[in-house]
């Protein structure tokens, strides 16, 4: 039985909660979960709750992958989920209904090495080991559709109209969905702090304070959840996809970092280093520099995401640095002191929160291990490609990169690098025989 279980069930049951939703991250981040009824709660999560380990390798459109552990060949075993107590919270918006994350394992009670918490977890174990713990802070941006039966994929952007960028109120948000989502995810206990009419119609973002990444991708990952759910509440549809229309942006999940030491003190920060950066800044950026091509696989997962990148779209296109640049990958804002820190701009929203931050922090932890330099910060303009190279063009290139970075890959686990490739590699054979609308355009008519 795990500590603290009894006490956690009986504070349940004083807040007139029935029903704890225990959920966790696939290998795309998104949420897989069983509704249980306190008494089952009570009664059987101390030695866990079974699910089918098809979890790691079933595809957003249902189909079952073929991983070369645990699954289909090996008759679709169990893994066990441990509920994590201390992110026990109530759901704002479902009265009675509580909300727990679970730690996934094997049956033999080892952490499963394919889910991306304990990714996260194995990559923190080396930030340790340096007497280092990092903090994260997430930003997601996400558009708003609504039903249209005109359109062909069924849905129109919400509130469509142009300029909206940084408008509040109702001009950019008409019923004022974004407003109650962020009154909504104030009591869900994820830190969201700000929220605002992104550059694109339709498309907004929410930001969620910074804290020690474990937590950080906990709070990111309940976030995309609930923003989703939170749409469907109110008839629309919350998209997270990197780039969902050729005529508008996409989005992005900015993640900020910096680290402090076991005595709290932050380590990025040197006023007399170059930029007023530390070393161990320099190197951090250095290393997600060096690694930048594998640690796309991970920030930009799917068929889509790199359409996501291009010059002047805001979007990084080139691997570069630069003191508060939007348009180089990794940006430095200006703050200093404790607030010193690096923005990764490199993420789109579909990537998985878990999986985003472990690939920063192996990165970061080999550039910072190894006592990397990076080159001379970017000035000005972005997106010049005489200056430095192109971040990988297609999700083909961002795997072959991921899977030659064996210095990089080693630090997140053999197993979970086995599964995700070969479940991006089915991907990418579903993707390779589907005739796309594209197709039609370009060739219906003139050939
Ligand atoms: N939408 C841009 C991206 O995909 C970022 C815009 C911004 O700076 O907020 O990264
Ligand atoms: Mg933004
Ligand atoms: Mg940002």
């Amino acid at each position: 039985q795990q500590p603290g279980l009894d006490a956690a069930v009986a504070a349940l049951a004083e807040r007139g909660v029935d029903v704890v939703r225990l959920g966790y991250p696939d290998l795309m981040g998104s949420e897989r979960a069983r509704d249980l009824v306190v008494s089952r709660f009570a009664r059987t999560v101390g030695d866990g709750v079974a699910f089918c380990r098809t979890i790691y390798g079933t595809s957003p459109q249902g189909d079952v992958i073929a991983l070369e552990h645990g699954g289909l060949a090996d008759g679709l075993p169990d893994v066990v989920a441990f509920p994590d107590l201390a992110t026990l919270v109530d759901l704002p918006w479902e009265p009675g209904v509580a909300h727990c994350i679970a730690d996934v394992c094997d049956p033999d009670g080892a952490p499963a090495q394919e889910s991306p918490r304990t990714v996260l977890r194995t990559v923190l174990g080396r930030f340790a080991e340096l007497g280092m713990r990092p903090v994260v802070g997430p930003e997601l941006e996400f558009y708003l559709l609504e039903p249209d039966a005109a359109s062909p994929q069924g849905w129109r952007r919400y509130g469509e109209a142009p300029g909206n960028v940084y408008v509040a109120g109702r001009k950019g948000d008409p019923e004022g969905v974004l407003l109650r989502m962020l009154r909504s995810l104030a009591g869900l206990g994820v830190d969201a702090v700000a929220a605002n009419h992104e550059f694109c119609s339709g498309q907004f973002e929410i930001n969620l304070w910074h804290s020690e990444a474990l937590d950080a991708a906990d709070r990111a990952f309940r976030f995309k959840s609930a923003v989703k759910e939170l749409a469907r509440l109110e008839g629309k549809l919350a998209t997270f996809m990197a780039k969902p229309f050729n005529d508008e942006g996409g989005s992005g999940f900015h993640l900020h970092f910096s680290t402090l030491d076991d005595e709290d003190r932050p380590l990025f920060d040197d006023p007399s280093g170059p930029g007023g950066l530390s070393k161990t800044a320099l190197s951090a950026i250095a290393g997600i520099l060096a690694h930048a091509p594998a640690l796309s696989a991970l920030a930009n997962p799917t068929v889509n995401s790199a359409k996501r990148f291009g010059p002047d779209t805001l979007a990084p296109w080139l691997i570069d640095w630069g003191l508060d640049n939007r348009s180089a990958m990794v940006r430095i804002p200006p703050e200093r002191g404790r607030a010193a820190r690096l923005e990764l701009r490199l993420g789109d929203a579909t990537a998985n929160p878990y999986l985003l931050i472990a690939g920063v922090l192996a990165a970061a932890y080999l550039g910072i291990r190894d006592g990397l330099t990076p080159p001379d910060p970017l000035e000005g303009y972005g997106y010049d490609a005489s200056k430095a190279p192109m971040i990988p063009q297609d999700l083909p290139a961002a795997l072959a990169a991921f899977e030659a970075d064996t210095e990089f890959t080693a630090l997140l686990g053999e197993r979970f690098v086995a599964a995700f490739l070969a479940f991006k590699r089915d991907e990418l054979g579903r993707f390779a025989r589907w005739v796309t609308d594209w197709e039609f355009r370009e060739y219906a008519y003139h050939l």
